[in-house]
């Protein structure tokens, strides 16, 4: 029962105002300030009401009405509309409660609220949000003058002053705790998505998305990282080509084709050891580096792969077919540029096409 009526309360509470371009998040804050607002006048009436006069009585009764009142205007006109006329209300009441009560009873720090809900508002430009700081600021030294020049009309016992003090401050801290806590866990939620995203783009972007090997941008981005001058170990660079693939796409299809792609990126990563990377360097061509592995190490690393791949048995169209690869291998010089080690593992490749496929050539 009980928690049944707390949900439709926190519903109505955030319960999104109709128009287009409205803040769910600032509506939503208003209107818990709003609730909190009257919450502390009705706690404040039972404090003050034993030595409150008339007008005491019915700046507490206009209050509450007031704010009563912007409650439900946040159902009904633009949530700017509802955030000005909630500021300028507790500007109003900030300045009868200063005359009223004087300074002691620290009501002027109710200006923060609306300092920090002024720039989270998130309506207008910078230059109008430092605008209504200054006014605030102004606001606030005419009101310690204001004090200053005259007595307040009711001078409490410094008892209530003091619980006033602390229900005042505990009041600031929960409203600013409030707008503080809407808006940064928003942020918050906001930047790990942006980060998850740009992780997401960075792997679409290194990423073949029918091999799921890595790209030719990534793979070169690789080579330029570890073929320098300074890395003195040995590197090994293979690049290989699907021999007669063409009869592959002809005779089963381009489906069946992209299939015998995957499952040659698959067996490539499972056959090879962890640092060595595979990509797809061009259609029906991958390009392997050997880190730390000179050309005899590398080659006998292909020759598993090329045996493996020659085993592999694929069907379609009720046929049963196997595929083999060329492997053109070249060593790193310490020497030579990128393009030079590529072009040399590319002219081996094409001396292996020439010399009847199937083979490593290096
Ligand atoms: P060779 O042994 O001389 O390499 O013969 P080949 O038939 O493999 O060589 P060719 O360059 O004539 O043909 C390559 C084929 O690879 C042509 C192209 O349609 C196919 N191909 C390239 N990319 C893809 C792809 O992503 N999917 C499929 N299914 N086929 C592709
Ligand atoms: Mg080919
Ligand atoms: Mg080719």
């Amino acid at each position: 029962m009980n928690s049944s009526w707390l949900q439709k309360a926190i519903r109505y509470i955030n319960k999104d105002t109709s128009e287009q371009n409205e803040s769910p998040k600032l509506i939503v804050v208003v209107r818990i300030l709003v609730l909190s607002m009257l919450f502390y006048i009705i706690i404040n009436s039972i404090i003050y009401i034993s030595i409150l006069n008339n007008i005491g009585i019915a700046i507490l009764l206009v209050s509450f009405l007031v704010f009563l009142g912007v409650f439900f205007l946040s159902y009904r006109v633009r949530t700017i509309g509802v955030v000005f006329t909630l500021s300028l209300c507790m500007a109003a009441w900030i300045l009868v409660n200063i005359v009223y009560f004087g300074w002691n009873v620290g009501v002027q720090h109710f200006i923060i609220v609306l300092l920090i809900l002024g720039f989270f508002s998130g309506y207008s430009q910078y230059t109008f949000k430092f605008f209504t700081a200054a006014v605030l600021c102004c606001f606030r030294i005419y009101l310690y003058f204001l004090c200053d020049s005259r007595e307040p009309y009711i001078s409490l016992p410094p008892s209530m002053n003091n619980t006033l003090q602390i229900i005042n401050t505990i009041m600031i801290f929960w409203c600013i705790s409030v707008i503080a806590y809407v808006f940064s866990k928003d942020s918050q939620a906001l930047e790990g998505k942006l980060i998850d995203y740009n992780n997401q783009l960075q792997d679409q972007a290194n990423t073949d998305a029918l091999t799921g090997l890595y790209n030719r941008r990534k793979a070169m981005q690789y080579l330029e990282q570890i073929l320098t001058p300074s890395n003195s170990t040995f590197t090994s660079i293979c690049i290989c080509d699907i021999d007669f693939f063409k009869k592959v796409n002809d005779n089963y299809g381009h489906d069946v084709g992209d299939i015998v792609l995957q499952n040659l990126a698959d067996i490539m990563t499972t056959t090879l050891d962890k640092n060595i990377l595979a990509a797809r360097w061009g259609g029906e061509e991958f390009l392997l580096v050997f880190p730390g592995y000179n050309g005899d190490e590398a080659y006998n690393k292909l020759e598993t792969l090329r045996s493996n791949i020659k085993s592999l048995q694929f069907k379609a169209k009720e046929q049963t077919f196997s595929i083999t690869m060329t492997f053109g291998l070249a060593e790193y010089d310490f020497n030579s540029d990128i393009d030079t080690i590529i072009k040399e593992a590319d002219e081996k490749l094409y001396m292996g096409k020439e010399n009847g496929r199937d083979q490593i050539v290096f």
